[in-house]
């Protein structure tokens, strides 16, 4: 294994604002959060109180995705009914208002209007400073697997398309995405959820789908089960199985890993609760708008994290160069990840004892998604040998991640794989 390891220098690209766009406009990092639930599908808070939590921690962008529906129309919910019941609306009217909160009694029954992403978008967006994406967890199934799959940036709603088979599913619901970026000429993408949520999707489906750039590496849900488990691969795992089918035998292109919080539950935190501030992206963009935004992500530059910041960050096809925004007592080690040409690319169903084959993510060599070098402290550099097939990185971190949904979760950042 040949590793080119550099020993630090105070070199000169060692900025924030490394580097310039082509047009010269300076590039900055974005965090944002584009996975999120509210009362206009089964989230339990007001979508302005969700918001609002974000800006407030420091957040710049927010993308508010509830099943199947938009955030659009005139819709009432019963106080005693909602998920959020009366607290939430105790703490709603505080923070915004009785003249922003409008009520009406209906037969007895004390009713809330939710506010409508037009309408609460004026009162938390900022430019530069904040701003609301329109999303939508298309939320499908195969049988009694669950298929969902977030459009961030979406103009007009999506209905669940349906298919007759996992990958059938996700390829359709793609499609229809696709078709209404063309349609609309909007930049806007579809990412699939969570696969591992009640065992839905595997490597072998997802690595097929034409068109799909993004998958949920991290998920905060507590029971999205992104470590899989002895029959079930993980979602890194699931991640470079992927890519090294997708970019050798299927000609498919790279996917990119996303974190992101699922949140539902935003009165306690708990980790068996699905709550705000566990996973989020960062995404080095111009300018504070959606279509920068979904456009920077496509090119990869991005990466996603439970934690673990970049004081900066240089990825090409010869090297990925990083530096850590270092907290004082912490250590951090970052692994490069790849597969390797001529890699066994044996691969194995799991049977049952009868032979039955279960729709479950098939077993592969070691060398598929191998650790190619191992680096300690705030600056880890790998020079690409060319023989790899992608090489991403990842930055492990000895501090316990906050409210984290499992015992030993460690706050982390996973970067975007390159190609030589
Ligand atoms: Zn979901
Ligand atoms: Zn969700």
């Amino acid at each position: 294994m040949k590793v080119h390891l550099l020993p630090f220098v105070a070199a000169l690209w060692i900025t924030a604002t490394w580097p310039l766009s082509l047009s010269g406009a300076e590039l900055s990092w974005w965090k944002g959060n584009l996975h999120t639930h509210t009362m206009w599908s089964d989230g339990d808070d007001y979508p302005e109180q969700i918001a609002k939590w974000y800006k407030d921690h420091g957040y710049h962008f927010l993308a508010l995705s509830d099943h199947n529906t938009l955030q659009v129309g005139e819709r009432w919910i019963d106080v005693m009914k909602s998920k959020g019941g009366p607290p939430a609306l105790q703490k709603y009217l505080a923070a915004w208002g009785k003249d922003w909160v409008q009520q009406r009694d209906q037969g007895g029954r004390q009713q809330v209007r939710l506010r409508t992403l037009e309408e609460f978008r004026k009162r938390v967006e900022e430019p530069n400073r904040f701003l609301m994406i329109q999303s939508e967890e298309v939320t499908d199934r195969w049988k009694t697997a669950p298929v969902h799959m977030n459009a961030t940036n979406l103009r007009h709603k999506i209905t669940p398309q349906g298919g007759d088979s996992v990958f059938d599913v996700m390829q359709r619901n793609m499609n229809a995405l696709l078709a209404q970026r063309k349609a609309t000429e909007q930049p806007m993408f579809l990412h699939l959820n969570h696969p591992n949520f009640g065992w839905g999707v595997t490597a072998e489906e997802l690595m097929r789908v034409k068109g799909e750039r993004f998958f949920e590496v991290y998920n905060g849900h507590p029971s999205v089960r992104d470590l899989g488990d002895a029959t079930h691969a993980s979602t890194e795992r699931m991640w470079d199985i992927i890519n090294t089918r997708r970019l050798t035998e299927l000609k498919l292109g790279l996917l990119y890993g996303l974190a992101t919080d699922d949140a539902h539950n935003y009165h306690g935190m708990a980790a068996n609760r699905s709550n705000t501030g566990r996973g989020w992206v960062m995404v080095r963009a111009a300018k504070l708008d959606a279509a920068s935004l979904v456009l920077a992500m496509e090119k990869g530059d991005f990466y996603s994290s439970t934690g673990v910041t970049l004081k900066s960050l240089k990825q090409s096809s010869k090297e990925i160069d990083l530096t850590i925004q270092a907290a004082e007592g912490v250590q951090y080690t970052t692994q490069f990840i790849g597969t390797r040409r001529g890699y066994d690319a044996t691969h194995k169903p799991i049977t049952l004892a009868n032979g039955t084959k279960l729709r479950v993510t098939h077993r592969y060599s070691a060398e598929v998604g191998q650790v190619l070098a191992t680096v300690k402290g705030p600056r880890a550099r790998y020079m690409l040998q060319g023989d790899e097939i992608y090489v991403r990185a990842k930055i492990v971190s000895s501090k316990p991640q906050k409210n984290g949904t499992t015992p030993n979760a460690r706050e982390s950042a996973w970067l975007q794989p390159v190609t030589p």
